[in-house]
């Protein structure tokens, strides 16, 4: 039987109605999810590791540090792993992972809930015993593991908060599907360098990154007020659609070119969670492009913001960082 290591890090899946409004929060497990879900000890042979207990919402660059430390530590014990994790940052950390452990050669899947294990109508269940399945098989991927899907984590993004179906990959297809029949995409599995070691890097916590949203009424001083004042190490601006950018009343043409002249990278996302920035069609974004800012092509803001933040945590600035974050470096992008 494969060995597969659960490793708890909170979310709704292990929470519960507390005192004193009743809201749902973390609690302690009692017993483990192995026996909430026996059928588990059907697929793999299961351990348990307790990594952190956290509504997700709370999720920092030291919890994401933590998991790659406690994957690291594991990995050569067990044939795959499984991550319970609240959904609202799961697609954070599965991006995180996706740059911090570079030449994976096992399936990390994460996954969690909607609804917690206790409750009758719970999607953990399921989700669970997919995810495991999924964690047995031989995908070396780092993936989420939700209603019945499977999808590249750096490729996801949670789309609904009340849907059990929560999580879509927007611009790459399904690595897997659960109906009657598992059926595998064989094609969209990455590759694994035959002899290639696994290496695990870690995310430096004194990286800022500021993050900026495109909408009529913006006022670019407030952000150069930050850039001039406080210590930013990066930008991600979410424009519209295919990463235009407002260049006449409230033109953000100037901060950016403010950014180049300090060495700040500049990344362009998109508002439109399908489709692709292409900063080449409209004026509007020829102009940031002129201006020193750079496309995220197809990833999601998930994947864009913490491949910024892994390469800036590596070092790498000026020229090497631009030629870096325009790469597909784990199956993030397509160019
Ligand atoms: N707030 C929860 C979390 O992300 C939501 C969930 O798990 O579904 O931890």
């Amino acid at each position: 039987m494969k060995r597969v290591l659960l490793i708890h890090t909170g979310g709704t899946l292990g929470m519960a109605e507390g005192k004193p409004d009743n809201s749902l929060k973390p609690v302690q497990f009692q017993e483990s999810v192995v026996n909430f879900v026996p059928e588990l000890k059907q697929l793999a042979e299961i351990e348990t590791v307790f990594a952190f207990n956290i509504d997700s919402a709370n999720l920092t660059v030291r919890h994401i540090n933590k998991l790659v430390e406690v994957i690291k530590e594991n990995y050569e014990f067990y044939d795959g792993f499984v991550i319970i994790h609240g959904t609202d940052a799961m697609a954070y950390s599965g991006s995180a992972l996706s740059f911090l452990i570079e030449n994976n050669s096992k399936p990390i899947i994460l996954t969690g809930s909607q609804k917690p294990l206790r409750h009758i109508r719970t999607d953990a269940r399921l989700n669970l015993i997919n995810a495991v399945e999924f964690a047995t098989m031989d995908i070396p991927e780092i993936a989420i593991c939700f209603n019945s899907k499977l999808m590249r984590a750096n490729r996801a993004t949670k789309v609904s908060s009340g849907d059990f179906d929560a999580f879509d990959s927007p611009n790459f297809p399904l690595i897997a599907s659960v109906g009657v029949d598992i059926v595998v995409n064989n094609i969209c599995i990455g590759s694994v360098k035959p002899h290639g070691k696994t290496v695990f890097r870690f995310l430096d916590p004194a990286i800022n990154i500021l993050v900026l949203k495109t909408f009529p009424a913006i006022n670019p001083e407030i952000y150069f007020t930050l850039v001039n004042n406080q210590d930013i190490d990066g930008v991600i601006i979410e424009a519209y659609a295919t990463g235009n950018v407002p260049i006449l009343e409230n033109t953000l043409i100037p901060l950016i070119e403010k950014c180049r002249n300090l060495n700040i990278p500049v990344l362009i996302t998109s508002q439109a969670k399908k489709g692709r920035v292409n900063l080449k069609l409209y004026q509007c974004g020829k102009e940031a492009m002129r201006a020193g800012a750079l496309s995220a092509y197809d990833m999601t803001f998930e994947s864009a913001i913490t491949k910024l933040h892994y390469l800036l945590s590596i070092g790498l600035n000026g020229d090497e960082l631009r030629v870096f974050l325009s790469k597909n470096l784990s199956g993030e992008l397509t160019v």
